[in-house]
């Protein structure tokens, strides 16, 4: 066994498919300490520079005084307390849905979702580059599922004219390794009320797009109505841990009952709560945060076009350059990396076989040099 593993791991490393961790020394920020050596961080989905911010820390210490640090149990016993139960009147309130349901973690959130509205053999259609968690969650429903070509309403919508009825659709709002926008208005129309429920799952749009910051749909103009099932996740933009489901009354009714990974997990500590609501304070009042981050998104572009850089069809934080060749594009990760700029290689399984990539991720908490910074270094590697 042991020695199949090791072959097994060998071959992962010959074919530049081997991961390794890198250990951050102290706090997370557009500036990290990794070995001692600090590194200009573009590998971050902290988009609006808010996982260290004082009020933020501030918010977790007070709250750990005040209500100790574990969830004792799971909401459904005796874990469900005041700061969860705030801060989900507040996400729903700040979405404008009927209501909101924390999660742990927005794998927890897919696997749930779609787990409590999907029996065995219902089908599934989704976005072929959707994120794991909502493949997963398919699967592990015992769905059938069927994946349409990216961002592409037409095929599905041919797909769907061969189909008595479909439980859900399910996309990516902002795409994680791509960076572009689901046509959400498309599927609205192809969907419609015929096949079941529209489900977005915004994990890289909550709190970057939109001029309130409320995602792909406000960006899109959408609401309950049209796509009942929205998720977010309040690791990335919101700067700190969890996720939550919004829309309508009886959906989150009967997530409650059914989502076996809200039923069988214990509550968020309830100061990751309270962090959480600071975090969506600060991302609704502070929009010069984003203003801010669309300013840096249009400068890297600018300056990746003139130097001829392989950009993708992203107006996101995340901008990806195409590499192709796994190995080559380790090689300039590697580069920059010791130029002190982190960038990762993503790499299949994680995106199409092929298409190996440096994922850029900007942020708000970036500056001007910062950026120039990255494009001279990538003008020198690819
Ligand atoms: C990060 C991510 C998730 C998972 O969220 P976690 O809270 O990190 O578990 C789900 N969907 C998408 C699109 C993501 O990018």
């Amino acid at each position: 066994m042991p020695a199949e593993l090791e072959r097994a791991l060998r071959r992962r490393r010959s074919e530049g498919l081997y991961r390794r961790r890198k250990v951050v020394e102290g706090a997370q920020g557009v500036e990290v300490t990794v070995s001692g050596r600090s590194l200009i961080n573009f590998c971050s989905n902290d988009y609006l520079g808010l996982a260290s911010h004082p009020r933020l820390v501030e918010a977790m210490q007070s709250a750990a005084a005040r209500y100790g640090v574990g969830g004792g149990a799971s909401h459904l016993v005796c874990g469900h307390m005041a700061p969860h139960h705030a801060l989900e009147e507040e996400l729903a309130d700040f979405t404008g849905r009927d209501r909101a349901l924390l999660f742990s973690t927005g794998y927890q959130a897919n696997l749930g979702v779609i787990g409590a509205l999907c029996g065995r053999g219902d089908w599934v259609a989704e976005d072929r580059l959707n994120h794991a968690s909502l493949l997963d969650g398919a699967r592990l429903a015992g769905a059938r599922l069927k994946r349409y070509p990216h961002g592409d309403a037409g095929a599905l919508a041919a797909w769907l004219r061969e189909r008595e009825r479909v439980r859900l659709v399910a996309t990516d709002g902002v795409f994680s390794m791509d960076g572009d926008v689901a046509p959400v208005g498309a599927l609205v129309s192809v969907v419609a009320g015929r096949h079941g429920w529209l489900y977005v799952d915004d994990a890289h749009g909550f709190g970057v797009l939109g001029r309130g910051g409320r995602g792909t749909l406000e960006q899109l103009g959408l609401g309950q109505e049209e796509v009942p099932v929205y998720m977010a996740t309040l690791g990335k933009a919101a700067g700190v841990f969890g996720a939550f489901v919004a829309g309508p009354e009886a959906l989150i009714e009967t997530l409650i009952q059914q989502a076996r990974t809200y039923l069988y997990t214990t509550a968020l500590p309830p100061a990751v709560a309270e962090a959480a609501r600071a975090g969506l304070r600060l991302l609704r009042e502070e929009s010069w945060r984003r203003e801010r981050l669309r300013a840096l998104i249009r400068h890297f572009r600018a300056g990746a076009q003139a130097l001829g850089l392989p950009l993708m069809a992203s107006r996101t934080p995340i901008q990806p350059l195409l590499i192709g060749d796994n190995h080559k594009a380790l090689a300039a990760s590697e580069r920059l990396w010791q130029r002190g700029l982190w960038v990762t290689a993503i790499r299949p399984p994680t995106v199409p076989a092929g298409t190996a990539r440096l994922r850029i991720t900007l942020s708000a908490a970036h500056s001007r040099a910062h950026v120039d910074r990255l494009l001279e270094a990538l003008a020198e590697v690819i």
